[in-house]
């Protein structure tokens, strides 16, 4: 910059600051002959930079230039330089104004300098540079991009994670590394080389219909993509390579030539010898089916699970599967799928396609062996969990209505409690109650916040309205059931009004509750503690209030988590069923890192995340009529995992104690009553010893989570808190064990089990020496966190044991779907009512035993009544799979039973 400029603008600063003003200026390349020029830009300078004047020359630095070496890029053959050459307060840019003086000095400096060295490639590291560059915001999402434009728009840039970002989410260091690497590349030409893709979004019906009909006769592989919802397709994107795609719009066509793309389009679609890509194909095979009764067949590659199968921990969006896989890299573009151009929205979907086309090129190439086969066997899961997404589950709706209203009732009666203790006045009588539903609803306060209810609540007025209404509606049963004179009214009714006129202390406000328990009532304040250390920041989650329910007993405290809790049950009782009377969800067989499927409301807004109905309201689900529906879980799963690796380190007493039968909770008891000469117990003795056993103890369930816990390698505060807060969440009733006793009971644990610390050794080898861990099923995880880490480790505990159970109920469930005995196929059907794609289904198929839904290691279904005796022995058969667990072959056992709900399966067992 001109010294010039500088000096003006931050002797202005200094007029107006008493502190001394120190700058750290741009650095320009010292060594000079290297065939790449390139400019990193950072945010501003912190405290190492501001001491000796240069800048990232502290920990951010560090790891930046040791990154970058590793690609080939010399510090001091690079201009490095920040937005702002001023330190912020706090090290927080948002200190200063964006237009202010040390900003806008800093760009204009920094415009000059690099103008000085004319670089081929700017790294903008982080936001601040993004935004100064380019004026695009969101760092998470144009990071890998290369683009030009914007405010600097002569050079081309890459914006990548700002290296201090890195060092509080290490995860994002292999981000970094990577768009380091394509830097050293880049950084060789000014040129930016887009990807040359056609996207064709405007042909002509015939021309639609002619290259469909080219795809068909060739049976050319093409990557797929649809926009919109199940019930509203906008348009769908065939690639035929990651350079040529054409988008059909399902809308703005005569009746007769809309009908004509359907039938090609559901023709292609539903012929299984055409080769077809998708990225998370579930949705859309989803909405295509569901809504559109088009079957999408032969799905060869998902992007999704082929990206989780290398990098199951990273990020699963496609945009960031572009900004790692394509080249010419495709430049962030999840922006335009709302642009007002429709042409730029239908390109959005081309570009979907090219992207999806080239990421599972690249893939291919690089999954191979065991990952490859447990990818194969992912992606064919895929068809029962879509058959289940399809199918939903018979719901009980009135019965679900009577215990909301049950449960709503007693909500209202604990919160009037809890507004009497805190001391709200609720008035007594009708009038009174009118004052206060006037205030709070029929006279909304000013006009701006009618806009501001309005922009926020969609038809917020005719909220007010029914809320009113409802009001009326509880007011007038009340004149009613006291005769007229309206005095006394019940608590219930009260309860009632206070929420309907959000009057009441609300459970879910953090500073409502906070003020309440910790100023009004004076109890201890509760600081949250992130990774197991306490901060600053004021809490009343559930852990915080059970311990402290733990620590004074003050009823007050069950009594806010008790109003939490069933607010919480009464959503689920609450969620939508669709017009058939079932309740359906969305599954992601890649959902986790783990390999555990995560579950969710369903595209078609029904239902929620199935896997957290708790046992009170499994009564609500039903099989169809004449059916039973069945349960069948593996038993004990995860710790067959951990007693085969105690096995591999030369110690089989788990094993050995789980062939024979024994509960481990069971033996914690008696080696907490006898000591430790349990261990040297005949099993038959330990056995008859365990009968005396009492396993609904609250001690019974705390060793069940010590041995969890210590399996995967927590430390005893985090088991105590844990224990505390399940055991809640599961009964009710919290179960305390404190830090000192889980160690107790965790030492027990490993005296009779002492492989399990060899097997700890060994994972801390493994993560050390290689960062990644491989499961029975071939799938490999890298772990992307500090590989010292302790976070890290527990991470690898836990891996193995989800995933192995996970993959033992998925292949139960590939079992029953791909048994050709329970498959029955019915005759052709034919689809011709208007409005709906015509096409023929030369089979429709049946199954005999029918897969309902997952719930990691358990499995539900139906099956016809008079199958029951057949289907038992099948489900049997299903389950009995041979895994390979650390070097040695076993099949996880399990049991069920069916009946007449999930609720009640007490017809027979399995
Ligand atoms: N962070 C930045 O953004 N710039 C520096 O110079 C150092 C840390």
């Amino acid at each position: 910059m001109t010294d010039d400029i500088l000096t003006q603008t931050l002797q202005q600063i200094a007029t107006t600051t008493s502190t001394p003003i120190i700058t750290v200026p741009n650095q320009q390349p010292t060594i000079s002959g290297q065939q790449y020029r390139i400019a990193f830009i950072g945010e501003a300078p912190g405290a190492n930079e501001e001491e000796k004047g240069i800048p990232f020359i502290g920990f951010s630095g560090e790891l930046l230039w040791q990154l970058a070496s590793k690609h080939g890029i010399l510090r001091d053959a690079c201009f490095v330089g920040n937005i702002c050459q001023r330190r912020p307060p706090g090290n927080d840019i948002t200190e200063f104004d964006w237009e202010g003086p040390e900003i806008q000095a800093g760009l204009s400096s920094l415009w000059y300098d690099l103008n000085i060295f004319k670089p081929n490639l700017c790294v903008l590291l982080g936001n601040s540079a993004l935004r100064a560059f380019t004026n695009q915001t969101g760092i998470t999402n144009w990071r890998g991009s290369l683009l030009m434009g914007g405010p600097c728009a002569q050079y081309k840039c890459l914006p990548s994670i700002h290296p201090a970002s890195v060092l509080r989410e290490y995860w994002q260091k292999c981000l970094l590394d990577l768009d380091l690497k394509l830097a050293r590349t880049e950084g060789m030409s000014p040129t930016l080389t887009l990807p040359n893709r056609e996207i064709k979004v405007d042909l002509s019906i015939d021309e639609i219909i002619d290259r469909l009909y080219q795809i068909r006769a060739n049976h050319t592989t093409i990557a797929i993509d649809i926009e919109g919802y199940w019930n509203n397709i906008t348009c769908l994107g065939v690639a035929e390579s990651p350079q040529r795609c054409m988008v059909i719009p399902f809308t703005g066509w005569e009746e007769a030539d809309e009908q004509r793309i359907m039938v090609a389009v559901a023709a292609i679609l539903s012929d299984p010898l055409v080769p077809k890509i998708l990225q998370n194909s579930l949705y859309d095979t989803f909405c295509l089916q569901y809504g559109y009764h088009i079957p999408v067949r032969g799905v060869v590659d998902d992007t999704m699970l082929q990206h989780w199968e290398l990098f199951c921990e990273l990020p699963k969006k496609l945009s960031f599967l572009s900004s790692i896989y394509t080249y010419p890299r495709e430049p962030y573009w999840k922006d335009e799928r709302d642009d007002e151009s429709r042409a730029t929205r239908l390109t959005y979907c081309g570009k979907d396609c090219c992207v999806t086309y080239e990421c599972r090129d690249v893939m291919a190439r690089q999954l191979k062996s065991g990952p490859l086969e447990h990818y194969h066997f992912n992606l064919q899961i895929n068809e029962p969990l879509l058959y289940m997404e399809q199918k939903g589950i018979r719901y009980d709706s009135s019965k679900a209505k009577q215990k909301l209203q049950e449960l709503t009732s007693t909500i209202h009666r604990l919160q009037f409690a809890l507004d009497s203790i805190a001391g709200i006045p609720h008035p007594t009588n009708i009038s009174g109650w009118v004052d206060v539903a006037r205030d709070n609803l029929c006279f909304v306060k000013s006009a701006a916040h009618v806009n501001l209810v309005d922009d926020i609540v969609p038809n917020s007025k005719n909220t007010c309205l029914h809320l009113a209404l409802r009001v009326a509606d509880v007011l007038r049963a009340a004149q009613h059931s006291t005769g007229g004179s309206g005095s006394g009214l019940t608590y219930r009714a009260v309860g009632e009004l206070a929420a309907l006129t959000s009057t009441s202390l609300n459970v879910e406000s953090k500073n409502q509750i906070a003020d309440f328990l910790y100023r009004q009532l004076g109890l201890p304040i509760q600081y949250k503690k992130e990774k197991g250390r306490k901060t600053e920041k004021e809490t009343t989650d559930a852990l915080s209030l059970l311990t402290l329910y733990h620590k004074t007993l003050d009823p007050t405290l069950k009594l806010v988590l008790q109003i939490r809790g069933l607010r919480t049950r009464s959503d689920s009782l609450q969620a939508s069923v669709d017009p058939d009377g079932r309740i359906r969800c969305g599954y992601n067989s890649v959902g986790t890192a783990t390999g555990r499927l995560s579950c969710y409301e369903s595209p078609t807004g029904s239902g929620f995340n199935l896997q957290t109905v708790t046992k009170k309201d499994r009564d609500l689900f039903l099989p169809d009529d004449g059916y039973y529906l069945f349960e069948c879980d593996l038993s004990g799963a995860d710790g067959w995992t951990v007693a085969l690796h105690c096995y591999a380190c030369g110690d089989p007493t788990m094993l050995e104690d789980l062939r024979y039968g024994l509960r481990i909770p069971s033996i914690l008891n008696l080696i907490a009553t006898y000591g430790r000469v349990v261990n040297t117990w005949p099993r038959e003795k330990i056995k008859e010893a365990s009968k005396t056993v009492d396993r609904k103890h609250w001690k019974d369930y705390a060793r069940k989570r010590v041995q969890h816990g210590t399996n995967y390698g927590m430390k005893e505060n985090t088991m105590s808190d844990q224990i505390l807060k399940d055991s809640y969440k599961l009964t009710g009733n919290p179960v305390y064990l404190s830090p000192a006793d889980c160690k107790i009971e965790s030492t027990n644990y490993l005296s009779r089990y002492p492989g399990i610390l060899k097997w700890h050794a060994r994972i801390k080898t493994q993560l050390k020496q290689y960062g990644y861990l491989i499961s029975a099923n071939h799938h490999s995880r890298t772990f992307f966190g500090r590989r010292d880490d302790y976070d890290t480790f527990k991470d690898a505990c836990a891996d193995e044991p989800q995933n192995n159970t996970t993959f033992a109920t998925n292949w139960a469930l590939l079992q029953l779907w791909t048994d050709p005995v329970n498959r029955i196929y019915c005759p052709i059907i034919t689809r011709s009512q208007p409005g709906v794609a015509p096409f023929k289904q030369r089979q429709r198929l049946t199954l005999r035993i029918q897969p309902l839904h997952q719930v990691h290691d358990a499995l539900l279904g139906q099956f016809k009544k008079e199958d029951a005796a057949w289907a038992v022995s099948k489900i049997k058969t299903y389950f009995n799979n041979t895994l390979k667990i650390a070097g040695k072959d076993i099949v996880i056992p399990f049991e069920g039973a069916y009946g007449d709900s999930w609720g009640n399966l007490k017809e027979g067992k399995i």
